[in-house]
């Protein structure tokens, strides 16, 4: 059944998703709403698990391969959705899940809390990078973390707390990527008292050697596989000279061997068929098989 648009404010169909990727690849969604508070969130998302249709929600894409067919569905974006609230006496920050990770990181340094230094180059939501357990330089969502608030689309009326202990955060995973729960906010503790002028050096010296090694300049979404402990997935695929191996506009990066840029009008086709490439040629030559870390959404295996 159709919904009401004045039920439903901000539902539409057919959205192009390239907009809301990093790799700015990806086709339409069928169903599409960027809500402008949790209840209408929790509106949209009653709807849809009523309807018996896909949900799911993305932050700012910068993880997502989205299929040239694009998502069925209702895919809910929360970008919108920002905010954070910070004690520098206690250390405690609440965050709206749509809330870019780098504010919340200067945020936090502004106000002399520690902990989040590491999180300025990574281009993600608050809930993104609980569900990733995003990390970078040595830290990692999980060290900071103290508990999400979630919505379950099957229970819309309640809103659960769940301890960060209680979600399975280990490298790059979250119980969150199993489960069809939407975070609304995230709360950390952070360390408190700092000179914010140092805590601003240490982010702003991360930003720089980040920006300086990886192609910030052109649409990727960070690093494509986890690293194959001990191993780091760019050492193996730049000793094999991939860099600059191409499918479509879809290039291995020749700054960071584990980046595929979009070079151009790349497809999520030929982005997806340059990682089987590479995987096939690691495997092949080094014996190590790579998983990615990019979520795939909408491909048919
Ligand atoms: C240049 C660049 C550098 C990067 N560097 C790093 C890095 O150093 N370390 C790192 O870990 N990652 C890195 N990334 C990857 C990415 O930024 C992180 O994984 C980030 O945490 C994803 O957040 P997002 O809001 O973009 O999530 P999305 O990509 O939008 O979504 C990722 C997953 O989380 C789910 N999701 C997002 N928000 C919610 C929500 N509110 N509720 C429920 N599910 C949700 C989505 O459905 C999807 O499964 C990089 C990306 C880029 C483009």
């Amino acid at each position: 059944m159709t919904p009401s648009l004045s039920q439903l404010p901000g539902l539409r169909q057919g959205t192009d998703l390239r907009a809301f990727t990093t790799w700015k690849v990806g086709g339409p969604a069928e169903w599409f709403a960027e809500p402008g508070s949790d209840a209408e969130l929790a509106a949209l998302a009653a709807w849809a698990w009523r309807e018996g249709l896909a949900l799911r929600c993305i932050g700012a894409g910068s993880n997502l391969l989205i299929a040239d067919a694009g998502l069925a569905g209702l895919t809910l974006c929360n970008r919108r959705l920002q905010g954070a609230s910070l004690d520098g006496g206690s250390g405690w920050v609440e965050a709206a899940a749509g809330e870019p990770i780098p504010t919340l990181a200067r945020k936090a340094a502004r106000a002399g809390l520690s902990g989040l230094e590491w999180a300025v180059g990574i281009p993600g939501t608050v809930g993104g990078a609980a569900v990733m357990n995003a990390g970078a330089q040595g830290g990692c969502t999980a060290d900071w973390l103290h508990s999400v608030r979630l919505l379950d689309p099957a229970r819309p009326d309640q809103v659960v707390e769940l301890e960060a202990r209680d979600l399975d955060l280990a490298y790059r995973h979250s119980r969150l990527q199993e489960e069809p729960w939407i975070v609304l906010s995230a709360r950390f503790e952070l360390q408190p008292g700092h000179d914010p002028e140092l805590v601003r050096e240490r982010t702003s010296s991360n930003l720089h050697s980040r920006t300086s090694t990886q192609p910030y300049q052109q649409p990727s979404c960070g690093s494509v596989f986890r690293n194959p402990e001990p191993h780091k997935a760019g050492r193996l695929i730049e000793e094999l000279g991939l860099k600059g191996l191409r499918i479509g506009d879809a290039e291995v990066s020749r700054i960071h061997a584990n980046f595929i840029v979009n070079a151009g009008e790349a497809r999520a086709a030929d982005i997806d068929a340059l990682i089987a490439d590479v995987q096939r040629r690691v495997l092949e030559r080094h014996g190590i098989a790579l998983h990615p870390e990019v979520k795939r959404l909408g491909f048919q295996r």
